[in-house]
């Protein structure tokens, strides 16, 4: 591909409502363009990314051995109302009318849709094990569409379904699922961890998410790193002995002690139930000598109702707490007590949290709270007793860094997780609603048992830049990057030496299958390298008539400090070397 072909379009500034890397980092390379909220243009250098995500994607599901079909986007209501989920499956639903009045969703996955089509074609047990997969457009009408492409509410996903006689079938199924997922997710490039989840009713060890691993992950993952142990906070939680910390449970019978108390246990004193005390946070209030010096800061750690997003925490207003405070960042309550508050992960540890004040509750004096280490808490924090809001979500953890792996290996440890991909085993949930059978060898009629396996095609190149990213922008993994490798001659119009290498070293590299576009743009070359250096290309060639005369070229990684030069002659197979 030439530059001047291509489309590219970068900015200097990212929006402002761009929180996190990814979808700044997406906005200014030109590879998203937003329409509506959660609505996105893929561009084309954006789409470059996706398509090779579903390339790698397609290929591992080829090899298990699933078979591709594409089912509607738009489906009649009546199969959801079959399976219960019509009305079952809440706001995140796009419902919308035809104009004969008739009830049509808009998928969100298809499970119903693909049981429709196996209860038709599936006759045999002869016919099994099948799997199905699509890579298609979804929509979900999420509650918080935010980040770019990480939570859209359209996107893209590779959604696959396996059928089976049986479930020890089912879960040989999953498992060639599971390994399929383990190399795709291993030829992206990216760091990651397949931990277990939440099984619902089928229960048992068959439910698991391809978790990349990133700060600003929005789940949080448990794991042991002295054994295979891994599994989502929900999961571990559920595994978890309920109720307050037998760290800190003598504290609850009498006055707290000093030293001994937890935000578990402060809520359990005043009876508030733990559901509504979801997060803690850390406030400052700071006193002010008569010439406006900071004469004194105290830290207050808080009990707070938090919807889930760890950046912006609803706090009820507290009386006496509200003149002159202000929230202090996760480094200054580290240093502050020599410890990791236990609520704050997932913040930014140079960034303050932003707070949405929300309304007064009553102030409870003095009591005793905690950072949720022993030994590490507060005397004197004054604090309010608060109702949740009905879609609270809470996140109130009963598993801490530290604790005993379920295994008895090692101590857990936690680390944030961004959900990419969901294998799931699924039984008769749909089968039997549904009524889709197969006779079996006795010519007796069995409901099918069914998986689900998803990976969220377009949310995946945003995880893979908030795992790789520095202050020049997005540092693709070879695999999925917009382009593989970048040639930049300077003074391409000025010298036709420059031009000649630089064409024929183009041509060279396309001879031999590498993904290489030549920048024919003739920008200047520090806008040149910036717009590289921001879309995130990982290999770079430079040409210029300086080096040209040395017989030499520059080759530089998105992740080298500086150049190496490298003899013209030699550069295709230096390059080849390094992919
Ligand atoms: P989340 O917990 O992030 O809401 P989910 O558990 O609802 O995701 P699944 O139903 O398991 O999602 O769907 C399979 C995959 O689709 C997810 O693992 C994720 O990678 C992707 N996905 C789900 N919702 C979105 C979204 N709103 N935008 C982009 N990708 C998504
Ligand atoms: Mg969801
Ligand atoms: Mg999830
Ligand atoms: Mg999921």
């Amino acid at each position: 591909m030439k530059a001047s072909r291509f489309f590219i379009s970068t900015l200097k500034e990212a929006p402002a409502d761009a929180e996190v890397a990814s979808h700044r980092l997406m906005m200014r390379a030109g590879m998203i363009k937003k329409l509506g909220t959660g609505i996105y243009t893929y561009m084309p250098m954006g789409l470059r990314v996706i398509r090779k995500v579903e390339a790698i994607v397609r290929e591992e599901m080829n090899r298990a051995g699933a078979v591709e079909l594409a089912m509607p986007v738009v489906q009649p209501a009546e199969i959801w109302q079959e399976a219960g989920r019509f009305q079952g499956y809440g706001p995140e639903l796009l419902r919308i009318k035809d104009r004969h009045d008739r009830d049509f969703v808009i998928q969100p996955t298809s499970e119903e849709v693909v049981t429709d089509i196996a209860r038709q074609e599936i006759r045999s047990y002869k016919q099994l094990p099948k799997n199905f997969y699509q890579i298609q457009t979804k929509f979900r009408d999420e509650r918080r569409p935010r980040f770019g492409l990480m939570r859209g509410r359209e996107f893209i996903m590779k959604d696959a379904y396996s059928f089976d006689r049986d479930l020890d079938g089912a879960k040989a199924s999953y498992k060639i699922m599971s390994d399929a997922y383990r190399r795709a997710f291993d030829r992206f490039g990216l760091r990651y961890r397949a931990v277990a989840a939440d099984s619902g009713a089928i229960g048992g060890d068959v439910s698991q998410e391809f978790q990349v691993i990133a700060a600003t992950g929005e789940d949080a993952i448990v794991y042991c790193p002295d054994s295979d142990y891994a599994a989502n906070m929900e999961k571990a939680e559920a595994l978890a002995p309920a109720g307050p910390r037998p760290a800190a449970a003598d504290a609850l019978t009498k006055t707290p002690t000093p030293g001994k108390a937890t935000c578990e246990d402060v809520a359990a004193l005043l009876g508030v139930p733990l559901a509504t005390t979801v997060k803690s946070l850390v406030l400052a209030t700071e006193e002010l000598d008569d010439a406006g010096n900071v004469r004194k800061v105290t830290v207050w750690l808080l009990l707070l109702r938090g919807d889930h997003d760890m950046n912006e925490i609803k706090v009820s207003k507290v009386p006496g707490l509200d003149q002159g405070f202000r929230f202090a960042t996760v480094t200054e309550i580290e240093d502050h007590f020599g410890c990791k508050p236990g609520y704050l992960g997932p913040l930014n540890p140079r960034q303050p949290v932003k707070i949405v004040a929300d309304r007064e509750v009553a102030v409870m004096a003095d009591w005793i709270c905690g950072a949720n280490e022993v030994d590490f808490h507060l005397t004197g924090v004054n604090w309010g007793r608060d109702l949740p809001e009905p879609d609270a979500v809470a996140d109130l953890r009963n598993v801490v860094a530290g604790d005993a792996s379920p295994d008895g290996r090692g101590l857990l440890a936690i680390e944030r997780g961004i959900e990419v991909g969901h294998v799931f085993v699924l039984g008769t949930k749909y089968s039997k609603p549904m009524n889709a059978t197969f006779l079996d060898e006795a010519g007796k009629p069995q409901f099918l048992e069914m998986g689900c396996y998803g990976i969220g095609i377009t949310r995946l190149p945003a995880a893979a830049i908030e795992q790789n990213n520095d202050e020049r922008g997005i540092i693709w993994p070879d695999a999925i990057a917009p382009f593989t490798v970048v040639v930049c001659p300077i003074g391409m119009d000025r010298s036709a030496e420059v031009k000649t290498a630089a064409e024929a070293l183009y041509e060279q590299l396309l001879a031999a299958g590498v993904d290489v576009l030549l920048d024919d743009r003739g920008e200047r070359p520090g806008a040149m390298f910036a717009d590289w250096e921001l879309i995130g290309v990982p290999h770079r060639v430079v040409i210029s008539d300086r080096g040209l005369k040395e017989g030499q070229l520059e080759y530089q990684h998105r992740r080298d400090t500086a150049a190496t030069k490298v003899p013209a002659a030699g550069i295709a197979d230096f390059i080849a070397g390094r992919l």
